[in-house]
């Protein structure tokens, strides 16, 4: 399968749009032609892993990786994707957690996948590959934990100091020496900006291969499909019914890849996204122009996004606005209301739900009586509320036990290298640990 730019650029192969992330003229990747699948194709495939097969085979066709799916899979899907039944008082709905993996948040899947083919691909570079990541939180942890220690490939994260939790932060500077942890004296936006003006900078390309792990990678968007295909089908053949989804909703990544796999034929029925008070979605469904706007700071923070970059996927699958409403609903979420949700479910239910999730939960609850009777639901769980801890905990008056992979990084000792946020002192860093041949530096082995 070829992959096109949203922007019009030539198609490439799917391995050209792992490596280089965006396109060459500043677009998305997009598969050229979206397979379409039927439920019979997949009778006999219970299993993710069997499934994901199925649904993923197209888009390696004419990859290098084509006859390693296999393996790619089973290092991306190596914990569950448990669906937990909530006895809500009215309607049917369930929480689908994703957020079993090595860093509790569903950025786990994709990281972990992306990471799998981009070391496959790497293995006979002669220069490294240097990943960069701006992070906010959840996505540089996720990144940082799949291309621990693989050879061939340098990771560098960049966050803004003082501004993630101490957990957080954590999560992101305990990693092997091929991840360089950059505390940023800055904000995100900072964060954001070194690393598209290394991306830009000419003589720091000619000394390094750079590539980039944020969520516009495709790479990071298939496997998020194979999880919205395995829920619905399974759910499809114990009821006959489509399952419609309540996505948490920042950038639009996981979104897309449920309004993507519903497109693709899988029995996926109605689609609502949840956001917080970044409302730019709901008010471009509304009407309003798309305008990127600044982000504002909630408590679903890794969803604070002003500029949902995949808009720019969406529109290409459906359409403008007109056309979107036809096909999704959007509801948001003021931090009361989180909250509100957060303390709600915890007494019904007796365990808590992270601010991101509580989005989901809000906009369930916001769905007509008769919608939510026309249909089963499930809400996608983003996060493990032990990662927020210090909001989830006093909402609750409890604490929140570490899931065992978190308790596992706790335990890890950290390092990080702080730097203002200008480009002479993160070239100065960068160097120091990867030295201008790509070597790490003796000593430091
Ligand atoms: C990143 C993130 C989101 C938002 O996902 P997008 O793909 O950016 O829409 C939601 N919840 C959690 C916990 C996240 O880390």
């Amino acid at each position: 399968m070829k992959f096109r730019s949203t922007r019009g650029a030539m198609a490439q192969t799917l391995d050209e749009a792992l490596i280089s992330g965006i396109a060459a003229d500043g677009g998305l990747f997009v598969p050229d032609v979206l397979p379409q699948f039927h439920t019979d194709d997949f009778d006999g495939a219970d299993s993710v892993l069997d499934i994901a097969k199925i649904l993923l085979t197209p888009f390696f066709e004419g990859s290098r990786l084509a006859d390693e799916l296999d393996s790619i899979l089973l290092e991306t899907f190596a914990f569950p994707l448990p669906l937990t039944r909530l006895p809500f008082a009215t309607g049917r709905a369930e929480l689908l957690e994703l957020f079993h993996g090595p860093t509790a948040a569903f950025k786990d899947v994709g990281a972990r996948f992306l990471a799998a083919c981009l070391c496959r691909l790497e293995q006979e570079a002669a220069t490294p590959l240097t990943v960069l990541v701006a992070t906010s939180g959840d996505t540089g942890g996720a990144v940082a934990a799949a291309f621990d220690e693989r050879p061939g490939i340098h990771v560098v994260v960049l966050f803004p100091d003082g501004r993630v939790s101490e957990r957080q932060a954590h999560q992101l500077t305990c990693w092997g020496d091929n991840v360089l942890s950059l505390a940023v004296q800055g904000s995100f936006d900072d964060c954001q900006t070194l690393v598209k003006s290394a991306m830009a900078d000419q003589s720091l390309c000619e000394q390094y291969r750079f590539s980039s792990a944020n969520s516009i990678n495709i790479g990071r968007l298939l496997p998020q499909c194979t999880y919205y295909a395995a829920t619905s089908l399974r759910h499809w053949r114990e009821t006959g019914r489509r399952p419609g989804f309540i996505v948490p909703t920042g950038n639009l990544g996981n979104a897309f890849a449920c309004i993507m796999t519903r497109e693709m034929g899988l029995p996926i029925g109605e689609i609502v996204l949840a956001t917080n008070a970044n409302r730019i979605i709901a008010d471009y469904l509304a009407g309003s122009e798309w305008a990127p706007r600044a982000s504002i700071p909630t408590l679903a923070s890794a969803m604070d996004v002003g500029n949902p970059s995949n808009m720019e996927r969406l529109r290409d699958l459906l359409g403008d606005a007109d056309a979107l409403k036809k096909h999704i609903q959007v509801f948001t979420a003021s931090d009361e209301n989180i909250e509100q949700q957060i303390r709600q479910n915890y007494a019904a239910f007796g365990f808590a739900i992270c601010p991101h999730t509580a989005t989901a939960t809000y906009a369930y609850q916001q769905l007509s009586q008769a919608v939510k009777d026309a249909n089963d639901w499930i809400i996608v769980a983003t996060a493990h509320a032990a990662k927020f801890e210090l909001i989830v905990e006093p909402l609750i008056g409890d604490v929140v036990p570490l899931p065992d992979p978190l308790q596992e990084i706790q335990s890890k000792p950290s390092r990080s290298v702080s730097i203002t946020a200008d480009m002479s002192s993160f070239k100065k860093a960068l160097h120091d640990r990867f030295c201008l041949d790509g070597d790490v530096p003796p000593g430091d082995k």
